[in-house]
């Protein structure tokens, strides 16, 4: 189970570790995929360390709540116009490499 202090996450949300950072608020933190799948691959991860979507609860209601509204602004200040993906890898069964909930953004051109 990862912890805030060895989460690779916090340490770029807190500065620790660089990042190719495109957006920041009170909330959250947004950068480029160091591994893009996409031609634009974005991350936007809260500066509340969650681990994954399994370990919500209401009290996040207005944070995830914000975190999608966020999605289509970075989407199209990033360059992806003609629409984009969004996913969210849950668990080891979800494909999540990384334990602190994040939200991928996935434009450029279609994806499967
Ligand atoms: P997951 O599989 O957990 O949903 O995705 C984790 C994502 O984080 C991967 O797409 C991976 O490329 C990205 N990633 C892992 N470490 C770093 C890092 O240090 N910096 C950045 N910018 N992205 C990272
Ligand atoms: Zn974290």
């Amino acid at each position: 189970m990862t912890t805030t202090a060895d989460c690779i996450f916090c340490k770029i949300a807190q500065g620790q570790i660089p990042c190719k950072k495109i957006y920041e608020d009170e909330d959250f933190i947004a950068f480029h995929d160091i591994n893009p799948r996409a031609p634009i691959h974005l991350l936007v991860i809260p500066k509340l360390h969650i681990e994954s979507l399994q370990h919500v609860d209401a009290s996040h209601r207005d944070l995830l709540g914000k975190m999608l509204v966020l999605a289509p602004q970075l989407a199209a200040e990033n360059g992806a116009s003609e629409g984009f993906k969004t996913l969210i890898n849950t668990g080891p069964a979800g494909g999540q490499e990384v334990y602190h909930l994040h939200l991928h953004i996935l434009g450029g051109r279609p994806t499967a």
